[in-house]
């Protein structure tokens, strides 16, 4: 079997708002075969940057795009056309954009392999530890607390345990805005439901130890996110005051950004984004972790297709926390896949489908497709 193409596809709402909502928009891979089989993967990124690290013809040897490192070669062969697009994007790659497209390559190779063994992903990566895991709807803050409130009663209405709301207007303001919006959400929520919440990056660490003590009667499942990445020397100084899980890793997309949070950082919960880590480093990034003694979650604000790639990678892992789920209401996040996951028990069941189980449905790829800006 034989790479024949390996095409970014760009879909678009009609209109897109300027907040942190990556649901808005997406970034598929396409990779076809001459065997017939296609492989789908995803790319949370820039997508007209991703689509042009794809498709961009060679320059050099260690500076080219990636499609072109990719016709004729076995698509079975995953780890080894990992390391040739790492290594033929020396220059423009090792992290960042680059390492973002190839991740959504190397879900559709892992799908590709998966169809052409009649397998799920979850298998060809060793096995799964679970058949369900628990699902965590993931919301953008509302503007009042009322309304915020109001998503957490539709969140419970809709059969979740858990609810993480995230960004702006949270921690931009004052401290009693901040709690009274953890006040009204406690409060809609009862004292059952798990609240996570995710800061937006944009305290410092001692406003972060501040604020994570005032919070502490609301009983939040983690902190997400409260510094910039970067700050490492501060997620240190935080982890090691206070009490609530501390939960960061979306913006890293390889082993050693992750190995620098934990080692570093301190964090208490890495966050892996298969469509900017792709399975294969997903995986090495878990084991990390799991020697480590951290879970993970995966980090998931766009299509069924993370949703699938994520479903797969947290069963094969051990120390597998929860599963992210955008509930924020794009047609494109949520109607791609011609099957949906549905929730049972909190919980979505494990994909037993060949690959990573999920197809998604032309009509809706015609209808948002964009084919030039
Ligand atoms: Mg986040």
């Amino acid at each position: 079997m034989r790479i024949t193409d390996v095409e970014a596809l760009y879909l678009r709402l009609p209109q897109i708002q300027a907040r942190t909502d990556s649901s808005q928009d997406a970034l598929l891979v396409r990779v076809t075969t001459d065997a017939g089989i296609v492989g789908w993967g995803e790319v949370d990124s820039c997508p007209w940057a991703v689509k042009a690290a794809i498709e961009a013809p060679v320059s050099h040897t260690i500076a080219g795009g990636l499609r072109q490192l990719l016709i004729g070669e076995d698509p079975l062969e995953i780890g080894r056309l990992w390391k040739k697009m790492y290594e033929a994007t020396l220059y423009c790659g090792r992290d960042g954009l680059f390492v973002h497209a190839m991740a959504g390559i190397d879900l559709a190779l892992w799908d590709i392999k998966g169809k052409a063994l009649g397998r799920p992903v979850w298998d060809l990566a060793g096995g799964k530890f679970r058949d369900k895991i628990r699902v965590y709807a993931s919301n953008m803050f509302r503007f009042t607390p009322g309304e915020t409130a109001d998503r957490v009663r539709w969140c419970k209405d809709q059969g979740f345990t858990a609810a993480k709301f995230g960004w702006e207007p949270f921690g931009r303001s004052d401290l009693a805005f901040d709690l009274r919006m953890l006040e009204a959400m406690r409060n809609a929520a009862g004292p059952d439901f798990d609240l996570m919440l995710d800061v937006g990056l944009v305290w410092d660490a001692t406003t972060t130890i501040q604020r994570a003590r005032a919070f502490e009667p609301f009983d939040l499942f983690w902190i997400e996110e409260p510094l910039h990445p970067d700050d490492l020397e501060g997620y240190g100084r935080v982890a090691a005051r206070i009490h609530q899980r501390l939960a960061a890793g979306e913006e890293e997309c390889t082993l050693r950004g992750f190995k620098r949070l934990i080692d570093e950082g301190g964090i208490g919960l890495a966050q892996i984004d298969l469509t900017r880590c792709g399975m294969t480093q997903a995986l090495a990034i878990a084991a990390y972790a799991a020697s480590k003694g951290i879970p993970v979650a995966n980090h998931n604000f766009t299509t069924d297709i993370n949703t699938a790639a994520s479903l797969h990678f947290l069963a094969a892992v051990p120390n597998a926390l929860v599963l992210e789920y955008c509930v924020e209401p794009s047609e494109i996040s949520r109607a791609l896949a011609k099957n949906p996951f549905r929730l049972e028990d909190g919980c979505f069941r494990i994909p037993d489908s060949p690959g990573l189980g999920v197809e998604p449905d032309p009509a809706l790829i015609e209808k948002y497709l964009v084919r030039q800006l």
